[in-house]
C-alpha cells in the first residue's frame, strides 16, 4: 500500500445544491479577474475539451525523468483536509503540488469525513504537518447557519457534522460578521478532533496540525488569497502561535501577515 500512488481527492463539490452555491456568490465578486472561471462552460462536450487539452499541455510539459522518482512511492510533506470549493486549490501555495501534498477534499473541510483518508496520510506517509484549510465565504458553514431540511439526506448528513462549531455562535453583528467567526470555530473544532485523534503523534513532535483560513475576501486584511493561520496544535492565541517551534525559519514579518484571528481564542 505505500509503495502505491494514493492521491486521495474525495471531490463532491457536485453534490452541493443550487442552494448552498448561491449563498457562495455574490454580485461582482468574482474571485480573481486573472483566472478563467468554469463558470462560461455550461455542456459535458466544452468541458472535457477543456480537460484534455489541460493535460495535453501536462504532458507535453514533462519528461518521463519528472516521473522517475514518483512511480513507485509517494513523499508528501503536507496532509491537507480542505473544503471542494472551486475556489480553494493547493496552487495558491505557488509550488507544484505534486508528490508534496496529500488531499483530501470534503464540503466544510471536515475531519471526520475524511478520516479514514487523513489516517493514510499521518499514518502510513507520515506527513509532519497536517493542515486544517477553511475558508471565507464558505457556502457549506453558510448553510449549516440556517434550515438545511430541504437538502438531500447525504448533504444533510454532512452539515450535520458542523452543528458543534456552529453552536458557538453568538448572533452577534450581521450576517457576514457572524459566517467569518464560524469559519474560524469550524477550523478551531476540525482542529481540535484531528489533535485529539493523533495526540501521541502530536506529543512526539512529529505532527503539528496546522489550522487557517484562506482568504478569499481579505476579511484579515493580510491580502485576498493570504492563508491565515488561526490555530496550532489546538494553541488559538495570535502570539503563542507566532512563538510556535513551527515557525522557526519564518520572518517576523511573515508571522505578522501569516497569522491572525478574528474570534477570540
Ligand atoms: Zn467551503
Amino acid at each position: 500500500m505505500r509503495n502505491i500512488i494514493f492521491l486521495v481527492a474525495i471531490v463532491i463539490s457536485g453534490l452541493i445544491s443550487p442552494f448552498i452555491i448561491a449563498s457562495e456568490s455574490k454580485p461582482g465578486s468574482n474571485t480573481d479577474a486573472h483566472h478563467d472561471t468554469a463558470t462560461t462552460i455550461t455542456s459535458a462536450s466544452e468541458g472535457l475539451k477543456k480537460l484534455i487539452e489541460g493535460n495535453n499541455e501536462f504532458v507535453k510539459s514533462h519528461t518521463p525523468d519528472d516521473f522517475k522518482n514518483i512511480i513507485s512511492a509517494q513523499h508528501p510533506f503536507l496532509t491537507i483536509i480542505s473544503c471542494s470549493d472551486s475556489r480553494v486549490h493547493t496552487n495558491e501555495f505557488s509550488f507544484d503540488p505534486i508528490d508534496k501534498i496529500f488531499a483530501i477534499r470534503v464540503i466544510g473541510n471536515q475531519f471526520i469525513v475524511g478520516e479514514g483518508s487523513v489516517d493514510y496520510g499521518i499514518h502510513h506517509l507520515h506527513t509532519p504537518i497536517l493542515l486544517i484549510l477553511g475558508h471565507t465565504h464558505c457556502g457549506a458553514v453558510k448553510a449549516a447557519m440556517s434550515n438545511y431540511s430541504a437538502e438531500s439526506n447525504f448533504i444533510i448528513s454532512e452539515l450535520d457534522h458542523l452543528h458543534i462549531p456552529i453552536s458557538l455562535d453568538d448572533h452577534k453583528g450581521d450576517i457576514e460578521t457572524r459566517w467569518n467567526k464560524n469559519v474560524e470555530r469550524n477550523v478551531d473544532y476540525q482542529v481540535r478532533l484531528a489533535v485529539n485523534s493523533y495526540s501521541d503523534v502530536v506529543k512526539t513532535g512529529k505532527l503539528t496540525v496546522i489550522g487557517a483560513v484562506y482568504d478569499l475576501t481579505n476579511l484579515y486584511g493580510k491580502g485576498n488569497g493570504r492563508m491565515v493561520i488561526t490555530n496550532i496544535n489546538n494553541e488559538k492565541d495570535v502570539a503563542a502561535i507566532r512563538n510556535h517551534k513551527a515557525f522557526e525559519h519564518i520572518s517576523t514579518d511573515i508571522k505578522n501577515v501569516s497569522v491572525a484571528r478574528v474570534t477570540s481564542k
